[in-house]
């Protein structure tokens, strides 16, 4: 079976622009029932000859009471589950908030390896918020660009090494 990189996140911090902006073209796009497993979203991909199934995810609510029930719902699950790799998607214009933190703990607890995403950084300068993020002990982040392409090949580099 191909590796799976699932892409998981708080709400709003990019990871469907992600999801588009790799997926690509050549990508056939399966979405689920809505309602049932809400926008998590298939596609094959492929970079420098290493094809993939790439999985987006929405689960995770903004308002909800219990964070760490609510937030990571079955569908979230599921795709940590069958994931190789994670890509843990965070935002650098709001900077680090403590649903980070919640997902960072998540995450940690499947034990596979988790590639730190700084989404939102859209040109060649890092945000002061940038280093805050190492906070979450996830090593050093990746700054990308989901709308300007910026730092994408850098961070597929990454995620295809942990195959
Ligand atoms: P999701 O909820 O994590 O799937 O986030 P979305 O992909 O729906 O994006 C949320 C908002 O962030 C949208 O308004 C996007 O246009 C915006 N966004 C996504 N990626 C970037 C980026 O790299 N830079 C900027 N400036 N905005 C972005
Ligand atoms: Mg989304």
């Amino acid at each position: 079976a191909k590796p799976v990189v699932a892409i998981v996140g708080r709400p709003n911090v990019g990871k469907s622009t992600f999801f588009n902006r790799i997926a690509g073209k050549r990508i056939s796009i399966v979405e689920d029932t809505p309602g049932v497993t809400r926008d998590r979203i298939y596609a094959d991909a492929e970079w420098l000859n290493h094809k993939f199934t790439l999985i987006d995810t929405g689960g995770m609510e903004p308002d909800s009471k219990d964070i760490i029930l609510s937030q990571m719902r079955n569908q979230v699950y599921m795709a940590l589950d069958t994931a190789d790799v994670i890509l843990f998607i965070v935002d650098g214009r709001t900077g680090l908030v403590a649903q980070d933190e919640e997902v960072a703990n998540i995450l940690r607890r499947t034990g596979k390896p988790v590639i730190l995403v700084v989404n939102k950084v859209d040109n060649r300068d890092l945000p002061d918020s940038f280093y805050d993020f190492y906070q979450l002990g996830m090593g050093e982040p990746f700054a990308i660009s989901s709308t300007n392409a910026l730092g994408l090949g850098d961070l597929l580099d990454e995620a295809v090494a942990n195959f």
